[in-house]
């Protein structure tokens, strides 16, 4: 891929552009940027008040001329403006050389249409990047995974984030079988709030149903659970009310989108060729994505699967640190990005 010769170099830096988090790793230092994608908008000026953090912060609390955005949904670009201006802050923010214009890797889901891939390429440009490059999801994700992605022997991945769980089987370089689902984590919030309305009366915010999730939130019935005391606003009197909800209430609300998960791990093993089904005999599944955080989901899938399930060391961030590996090693690499030809 030849580089404009005029352009004078930037960070080169790689973005994992994800419904829930967006991190951006700059070549040579890492990973500098980790915060969620969400962007705060008032809505009669159209200006955005805050990103990331301090916008995620505003959510289900905000007054009603301010919005807090997500502009990725499912894994796509929904919203193409505020993507673009929140893709530009984030990416000025890691950026120190601001007159040098640095190469971008972003990662895309591999259901992807090629006009959504261009739509992503097209917002890096806007935010300034001399050369826009695509990469796999799960293709960046094993690498970060550490899994021998070039190597003859099949891997497994599968990353569960915020609204797609994506499964893929990789060897000698390339995806060879791979399943997009848009269901992820956020679609158990959503459930979990669907459930406490319905059994306990009780309102609760999407945030406080992640919290739930994460602190007590399970795949499969373990020793000692848990209960959490939520608080809510109460249906019936409309006061703040207490309840009591016990980690198997919160494992049947979420059943639904979990199943929908292991359905896709299950699909995928199914079209997968003989020889490479019987490497992941032997190597298993990785999983990875905040999603793999899940309490005991290795074990849920290992029992589904009949397959050994080992989850990522940093599954928030495989993603970001598989890309960023692609932009170290540009050249041996370069065969896993996509551009479309734009310098
Ligand atoms: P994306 O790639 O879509 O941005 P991430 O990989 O960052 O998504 O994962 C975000 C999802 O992981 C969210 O739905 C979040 O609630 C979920 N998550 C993060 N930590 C945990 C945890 N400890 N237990 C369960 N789910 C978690
Ligand atoms: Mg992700």
């Amino acid at each position: 891929m030849p580089d404009n010769p005029f352009v004078v170099a930037g960070q080169d830096m790689a973005v994992d552009l994800g419904t829930a988090n967006t991190l951006v790793y700059v070549r040579n230092q890492g990973v500098l940027l980790n915060e969620p994608s969400v962007v705060a908008i008032n809505t009669n000026t159209n200006e955005a008040l805050a990103v990331g953090m301090d916008a995620k912060r505003m959510i289900g609390r905000t007054p009603s001329h301010v919005k807090a955005i997500r502009p990725l949904r499912d894994g796509v670009i929904a919203d193409f403006d505020i993507t673009e201006r929140m893709l530009r802050y984030f990416i000025k923010k890691v950026h120190r050389r601001r007159w040098a214009k640095p190469r971008i890797v972003i990662c895309v889901p591999s259901g992807i249409t090629g006009v959504e891939r261009r739509a992503v390429e097209e917002a890096a440009y806007h935010a300034g990047a001399r050369n826009a490059f695509t990469i796999d999801e799960p293709m960046a994700a094993a690498i970060g995974c550490g899994l021998p992605v070039n190597e003859p022997t099949g891997s497994m991945v599968v990353d569960i984030g915020g609204g797609t769980t994506e499964v893929a089987v990789i060897a000698m370089g390339g995806i060879v079988v791979s399943k997009s689902v848009r269901v992820g984590g956020d679609d158990m919030d959503e459930r979990i709030v669907e459930w406490v309305k319905k059994e306990h009366n009780l309102l609760l915010g999407l945030r406080t149903a992640e919290q739930i999730k994460m602190a007590i939130g399970s795949a499969y019935p373990y020793h000692n659970e848990p209960s959490a005391e939520v608080k809510g606003r109460d249906l019936v009197a409309g006061l703040p009310k207490t309840v009591l909800l016990t980690a198997s209430e919160v494992r049947a609300a979420i059943q639904e989108p979990l199943s929908m998960m292991i359905d896709a791990v299950r699909y995928t093993l199914d079209n997968t060729p003989p020889e490479l089904a019987a490497d992941l005999m032997n190597v298993g599944i990785t999983i990875t994505g905040g999603g793999a955080l899940l309490k005991v989901l290795h074990h849920r899938l290992a029992f589904e699967t009949g397959l050994r399930v080992e989850i990522a060391e940093r599954p928030l961030q495989s993603v970001v640190v598989g890309s960023g590996r692609c932009l170290e090693q540009f050249d041996v690499l370069q065969g896993v990005l996509e551009s479309s030809g734009r310098f």
